[in-house]
């Protein structure tokens, strides 16, 4: 008999906010520790918390590029519990009643298969502090700058069966969270990290096996090698005659395995109250309408249109889409080269790799849109030739100018002049009588000979297309 794995995650995003959810202090990652923790931070006495109304907007945005519905009204809620880290004694979070509700996220699989993950709710939390285990021999220091950040934890139902499908799911969020401009997805900074709560049962069973949850994965590696490692535990332990027990694990990258770290608590155990110094979050169809008009084009519908309008392969469209500065500039350079495959072709080949070369990212692109349009404009006349234009890039990248200005500078111009070659070629027949003997006799793999000499003569300059067929009719025979 076999196993089916069941997989529920809990992401949580950062709001891309200036300031804290509940205080002014900034939310810049990398400072000096406990400069940016104010009063409301530290939970001193005699502080309220002020609601950042940036963080209702984009909690709005990700519910309407979820489908979901957003709540008129929706309650913060205290998590109560003790950690060095949590200087009030409690979270402020969402409990029963979160902002965002029953979404869903369609994700395509590496076979092209589709499936739509549904999503239970959104709430907005606060982010706790950090504890230093590793800066004073013997003590553990804790820094509070992280505490109070914004946070929007978003919950799916238990859908997904592999940790592929958890891997897309997970992508796909990070995708979308960027897009929205929510989230700056930096995964090394803890910007987007997930909880996988993962459990097994026999194939065919309707009910859930028990679950553990594995915290605070923040890469789509270690999601990927946690889940595996203990679908396998827990597989290896029910076949042996053991029983899963409900806790929450921690994964270490180190020895690729997950470590117990607590038995799980229930939601009761928080003693969960509604948080009586923040008033209930209204949100008015207004201010849902005045979101939805700031909304960006979602890939999923850039993807589908570089396949319907563009003509591109669903990869193409796919990989093009991904990020939306790739997505910006892709648009423009196919409007701007007025070929929107040659613009794929070139932003996925030359582009790409030069930025990887230089370690850079496309916002930084040192050749715009409009200039490199203008270049493969010069292919398409048959100005250049396929490895000239490539010349001509490396020059434009270096800040050479414009195409034109490279091509006269470097004196880079195809031959297309059809007398002029055809001199060429005249000269190179009459050259080599014996190669001309043998072509003619049938020895048709000479005819590359006769291309690279015409080629060699040109400079390189010749246009392929045209010396292939001139040499063709020139020659005669096959
Ligand atoms: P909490 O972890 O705070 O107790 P929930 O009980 O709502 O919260 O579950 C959190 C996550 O666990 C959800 O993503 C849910 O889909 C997932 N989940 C719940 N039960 C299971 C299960 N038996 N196997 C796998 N995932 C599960
Ligand atoms: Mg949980």
């Amino acid at each position: 008999m076999s196993w089916e794995t069941v997989i529920g995650l809990e992401i949580h995003v950062q709001l891309a906010t200036a300031s804290k959810i509940f205080s002014g202090a900034a939310t810049a990652y990398g400072a000096e520790p406990n400069t940016q923790a104010c009063a409301v931070d530290l939970g001193l006495p005699g502080v309220l918390p002020v609601l950042n109304a940036r963080v209702v907007e984009m909690a709005i945005r990700l519910g309407l590029a979820l489908h979901a519905e957003i709540a008129p009204s929706s309650v913060f809620a205290r998590k109560n519990y003790f950690y060095p880290d949590l200087p009030k004694g409690y979270q402020i979070s969402q409990y029963e009643l979160p902002i965002v509700a029953r979404g869903r996220l369609p994700i395509r699989l590496a076979d092209g298969r589709e499936k739509v993950v549904r999503v239970t709710r959104a709430h907005l939390e606060e982010d706790a502090g950090k504890s230093v285990h590793d800066a004073y021999p013997g003590a553990t220091g804790i820094d509070l700058n992280r505490a109070g950040t914004p946070l929007l934890e978003v919950v799916s139902e238990p859908d997904l069966r592999s940790a592929e499908e958890a891997v897309a799911y997970m992508r796909t969020m990070h995708m979308l969270v960027r897009y929205l401009g929510i989230c700056d997805g930096n995964m090394q900074e803890g910007s987007f990290r997930c909880d996988a709560n993962v459990s097994v049962r026999r194939a065919g069973s309707e009910v859930l096996g028990t679950r553990a949850e594995v915290k605070n994965l923040n890469s789509f590696r270690f999601l990927e090698k946690a889940i595996n490692f203990e679908v396998e535990r827990q597989i290896d332990l029910l076949e042996s005659g053991g029983k899963v027990v409900q806790e929450t694990r921690l994964y270490d990258a180190d020895r690729d395995e997950t470590r117990s770290m607590r038995s799980k608590e229930d939601a009761h155990d928080y003693r969960y109250f509604p948080d009586p110094d923040l008033l209930p979050i209204v949100v008015t169809p207004t201010q849902i309408e005045r979101e939805r008009a700031l909304m960006p084009e979602l890939p999923w519908a850039r993807q589908q249109r570089y396949v319907t309008d563009y003509g591109l392969n669903v990869q193409d469209a796919d990989a093009l889409a991904q990020d939306r500065a790739v997505a910006d500039y892709f648009e423009a350079l196919a409007a701007a080269a007025g070929d929107a495959r040659a613009a794929a072709n070139w932003l996925n080949g030359e582009v790409f790799a030069a930025l990887n070369r230089a370690g850079m990212e496309i916002p930084h692109c040192p050749v715009e849109p409009s200039a490199l349009g203008l270049l493969i404009a010069r292919v398409r006349d048959g100005t250049l030739s396929g490895s000239m234009a490539k010349q001509v890039f490396e020059a434009m990248w270096q800040g050479e100018g414009s195409a034109d200005e490279v091509i006269e500078a470097r004196g880079l111009r195809q031959v297309n002049d059809i007398g002029a070659l055809a001199a060429l070629i005249d000269g190179v027949i009459a050259d080599s009588p014996s190669q001309v003997e043998q072509y003619r006799a049938g020895k048709d793999k000479l005819f590359g000979y006769f291309v690279g000499q015409v080629m060699k003569k040109s400079q390189g300059k010749a246009n392929p297309q045209q010396v292939n067929d001139l040499l063709k009719e020139k020659l005669g025979g096959s």
